[in-house]
């Protein structure tokens, strides 16, 4: 009997499995489909140093602007290509499509550093370097300097010394790099010791509550301290509001991205962002604490 109900519940199971394999097929179809139909587009996030006021460049954000569903954020479609070559196909497409938007503000006068962030599945490619090399010969009126790769500390689990090598390389080919989403991985300190970048975006969980939580506002702390020695420049995500903004740069804090300073938006509305952003008029005037 009970073996009986084990062998129902394999076959419930295989025919779910069965089911979730073609769907997950079929998803990825539709991703190839979208990427070749030209349905993927970039926004961009402005980062800013709330002290002097200066944009310090945009984040390349990918959206699918869907046909039937509108526009969709990558939560509802990398996870599903995030293991498959298909990633490195959008990947590549993703660093292309910033490249041609820092071109075209170059010629709109609008000099902007712009980052874009790579997948793991990317970084596994032994000549990553070398693709991106590629990338940017297409573009020889373009600085390298302003395209900047944002690595996550999880895409560092494989081989430390050969992603180190990997980064170094791309960093040889003059491009910025930033480590992601920071202290959320395992690793945090090896990788910030290792991997050869010159900024920490510190990640948005341990800014949301520094208001609230001292904890948190001690982990930033130690953050900042560590950052300077390392000869890193930080930036905090996740800055909703202006409260946010006031305690990080009291902490000595002053480079921030977030809702509270702009929202992601489309690529033709940045330059008249760019043009009209000024930072709270008490900002530049914040006194640091003193550290203890
Ligand atoms: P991320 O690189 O850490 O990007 C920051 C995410 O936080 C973005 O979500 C952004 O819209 C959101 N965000 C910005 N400011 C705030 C804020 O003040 N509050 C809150 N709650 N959220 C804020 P998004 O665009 O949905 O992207 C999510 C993640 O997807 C990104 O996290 C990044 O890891 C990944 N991603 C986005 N575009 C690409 C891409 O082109 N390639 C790859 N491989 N990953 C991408
Ligand atoms: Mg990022
Ligand atoms: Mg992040
Ligand atoms: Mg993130």
């Amino acid at each position: 009997q009970a073996k009986l109900a084990g062998k129902h519940r394999y076959h419930l199971f295989d025919a779910e499995q069965d089911r979730s394999l073609r769907s997950h097929h079929e998803s990825l179809e539709h991703l190839r489909a979208a990427l070749h139909a030209g349905e993927f587009v970039l926004f961009f996030q402005p980062k800013v140093n709330m002290r002097t006021g200066e944009v310090l460049g945009a984040e390349a954000l990918l959206r699918w602007q869907h046909p039937q569903q509108g526009l969709l954020p990558p939560a509802h479609f990398l996870p599903i290509i995030e293991e498959h070559p298909l990633a490195v196909e959008l990947g590549n497409w993703v660093i292309d499509a910033a490249l041609q938007q820092i071109r075209e503000w170059q010629q709109q006068g609008l000099s902007l550093p712009v980052s874009v962030n790579i997948g793991a599945r990317q970084l596994r490619q032994r000549d990553f370097a070398r693709q991106l090399q590629e990338l940017l010969g297409h573009y020889p009126d373009i600085a390298p300097r302003l395209l900047e790769l944002e690595v996550l500390e999880t895409s560092a689990l494989g081989d430390l010394a050969q992603i180190s090598q990997l980064l170094e390389d791309c960093r040889g080919l003059g491009v910025g790099l930033s480590l992601d989403d920071f202290g959320t991985g395992y690793s945090s300190l090896t990788y910030l010791k290792r991997l050869p970048a010159t900024i920490v975006k510190v990640d948005q969980s341990f800014i949301r509550d520094i208001l609230e939580d001292p904890e948190d506002l001690a982990i930033l702390d130690g953050i900042l301290g560590l950052a300077s020695a390392f000869g890193r420049q930080v930036i905090a995500e996740g800055v909703e509001t202006r409260e946010h903004g006031d305690m990080l740069l009291r902490i000595g804090c002053d480079l921030a991205q977030g809702y509270g300073i702009a929202r992601p938006m489309p690529a033709a509305e940045l330059p008249a962002w760019v043009a009209r952003w000024r930072p709270e008029p008490h900002w530049a005037g914040l006194r640091r604490l003193n550290r203890e």
